[in-house]
């Protein structure tokens, strides 16, 4: 991709909480789970899996986590003031962060190369040729 200045930022949408990106993620996944659809209030979520030293937060995050079908607990950390959800953790690989990436000024690096759980996926949203198709979790 031409022209990405790192690091790139991302705020909540109420400001409270910003972020700055400092290299590019290691992969990026849309993710078409039904808790997923649920978060995003959308057909699917968007997660740049990034290395937890390539990105420095501000300002106060809360925490809610869930255990996923796989068993591993599934934390997530959000704006207190305005709910917008930042990223998502495994306690147990405490290296990587989920980032919700949606949130960042420049975008064009969230092009999802990978589609799962497409078993749940709405049946208008048509996968891009060329992305990597999964049922469910990889
Ligand atoms: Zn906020
Ligand atoms: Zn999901």
């Amino acid at each position: 991709m031409n022209n990405i200045n790192y690091p790139i930022k991302g705020s909540c949408q109420c400001g409270e909480v910003t972020y700055e990106l400092f290299e590019a993620p290691l992969m990026v996944a849309a993710c078409h789970c039904k808790e997923c659809q649920k978060l995003s209030t959308s057909a699917f979520s968007i997660t740049a899996m990034v290395n937890t030293q390539s990105v420095k937060f501000q300002g106060p995050l809360s925490d809610w986590s869930r255990v996923a079908e796989s068993g591993n607990v599934n934390g997530a950390k959000f704006c207190p003031s305005c709910g917008n959800r930042i990223y998502h953790y495994n306690p147990e690989e405490p290296s990587k962060l989920k980032l919700k990436p949606s949130n960042l000024s420049d975008t064009r690096i969230i092009n999802p190369t990978m589609h799962i759980w497409v078993s749940e996926k709405q049946d208008w949203f048509q996968i891009p040729e060329g992305a990597k198709v999964f049922d469910k979790q990889p």
